[in-house]
């Protein structure tokens, strides 16, 4: 920072005029170079003032577990022409139990629900509207998570309208994004989300048990939460009210992310620590290494934030809870499992999770048709954490990289010998996977082998420069395979689409 003021003065010596622009680059980018976190981080400043914003009053009645939103959306067309509707993803609607695409599948109810099957849905409580006036809306799949909002008036290009919808979510009792377990509440993926609008048409998508099936734009959050009961409430953003003091009210913003998720509990117990500028706060309640555990939350920050991009949120919220799967990213917020109890299991979800921060929060993908670049990346991410830091003893890479080849191996062998062929593709969509085993080898464990290749063939330290340039120049946007390559091929100084094609369409091993 400091050298490029210097050269600025001595520019200023020669040609005054150059140097007024170049300060005046210096003053918009916080004084920093501008090809790098400079420019990321002007982009963050962008993506907060440009984002569309979702505010939230919510009342919770954990006497009954319902929870009754008032929301409004504030939409701006940006999707080239005019607008008669909008599409939303009403997740919450997925939990009823006769949902042809469900959160659980069969074979996990029983560890799902730990009272028998429960329902959850949304029911809409009022007229919905835009700026003030009733529109109509409808359901557009059986399961009711897709729901079209028509608009009393068409919403031109580039204009921006407010969408009011009211509703009531009853939540079922089940250890998944939204439920309840106990004494504790997960609120994730459940208010009315605008669908995004990529290639002239709405990208909307049922639900599914297989991996994350969203794919979202950045939203500002501005979230009023009162409660019948105090709660210990972590959240995704940040709030004036004390973080580890039980509450029956907060007020909660965030800027720029791209899932909100809140976790309430009664019993938890919270421990904070710095990571950088973002205050970590660990919640748990079984956990009985939460120093351990707080550690490595806050060196996985440390960690990504140097090898790809500044962590550019105030606080990370880092919530033991019960859930199905090991864990589960939201902005700011992600779910550990408490059904982990092996120490290094734990704590390798917890790497897990958080590279999820920047491999679908900074830099979103769709989760519904390319899970393999975020749970790829996160995979690959867990590597470099541990290559990094190696005081912690827990992961063998070797013994890691075999076990995903073998498991490969003997599912193809498997599958081979039943139907005679194995699809080992892994750009389909997550409906679209035969099993959820056959989901998790292509995206997580074939994911994590395309990079970790790339960076045997390549270099560890070309590779990560790649993700980080990849990381900084789609940050608050979507990354596809495409720019991906492109990010990569420019660190590597090799072209990589036939390598990417190989692994992806599942010719490679
Ligand atoms: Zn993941």
């Amino acid at each position: 920072m400091a050298k490029k003021q210097k050269i600025c003065i001595v520019v200023a010596s020669v040609i005054a005029i150059i140097c007024i622009a170049l300060m005046s680059v210096l003053l918009l980018t916080g004084g920093v170079s501008i090809t790098g976190d400079g420019m990321y981080l002007k982009a963050f400043k962008a993506a907060a003032k440009n984002a569309d914003e979702i505010s939230m009053e919510i009342n919770y009645k954990n006497a009954d577990h319902t929870l009754t939103v008032s929301q409004t959306t504030e939409y701006t067309n940006r999707t080239g022409g005019e607008l008669t509707e909008i599409f939303f993803h009403t997740y919450a609607n997925a939990y009823n139990i006769e949902s042809d695409f469900p959160p659980v599948s069969l074979s996990d109810q029983a560890t799902a629900y730990p009272n028998g099957l429960s329902d959850g849905y949304l029911n809409i409580i009022d007229q919905i509207k835009m700026d003030g006036t009733a529109g109509m809306f409808q359901y557009e799949n059986k399961d009711k998570t897709i729901l079209k909002v028509l608009l009393p008036t068409p919403l031109k290009e580039g204009k921006t309208a407010e969408i009011y919808i009211k509703y009531r979510i009853t939540l079922a009792n089940v250890a998944h994004r939204l439920g309840f377990v106990g004494n504790t509440i997960n609120l994730g993926s459940f208010y009315p989300v605008p669908a995004v609008f990529e290639n002239g048409e709405w990208q909307v998508h049922e639900y599914s048990s297989n991996g994350d099936p969203f794919y979202n734009e950045i939203f500002n959050f501005d979230v009023e939460i009162e409660t019948d009961t105090p709660f210990i409430i972590a959240h995704s953003g940040t709030s004036e009210e004390k973080t580890a003091e039980a509450t029956r009210e907060k007020h909660i913003t965030a800027s720029a992310i791209r899932d909100f998720a809140i976790v309430m509990s009664t019993d938890f117990k919270v421990l904070s620590a710095k990571s950088g500028d973002a205050m970590v706060n660990y919640f748990y309640i079984l956990d009985k290494n939460p120093e351990a555990s707080l550690k490595a939350a806050v060196d996985s920050v440390k960690t990504f934030s140097k090898t790809f991009c500044a962590y550019p949120y105030a606080s990370l919220a880092v919530v033991e809870t019960p859930f199905l799967h090991g864990g589960m990213e939201y902005g700011a917020l992600v779910y550990i499992s408490n059904a982990v109890s092996e120490p290094a299991e734990y704590e390798r979800v917890i790497v897990h999770e958080i590279a999820h921060q920047w491999w679908f929060g900074i830099v979103g993908n769709d989760q519904t048709r390319t899970a393999w670049i975020d749970e790829g990346l996160a995979e690959y991410s867990c590597f470099v954490f541990y290559k990094l830091n190696p005081e912690y003893k827990s992961y063998d890479a070797k013994k890691t990289i075999e076990n995903l080849q073998n498991n490969i191996v003997a599912y193809q062998k498997i599958v081979s010998g039943v139907n005679g062929e194995f699809d080992r593709s892994m750009s389909r969509d997550i409906n679209e996977f035969n099993t959820p085993l056959e989901y998790v080898l292509a995206t997580y464990s074939r994911g994590m082998l395309l990079f970790y290749n790339l960076s045997e063939i390549a270099s560890f330290e070309k590779l990560n420069s790649g993700l980080s340039s990849f990381a900084k120049t789609n940050a608050f946007k979507f990354g596809t395979r495409e720019n991906l390559v492109k990010a990569l091929e420019k660190s590597c100084g090799t072209k990589l689409e036939t390598y990417f094609e190989g692994w992806v369409s599942g010719a490679s091993a």
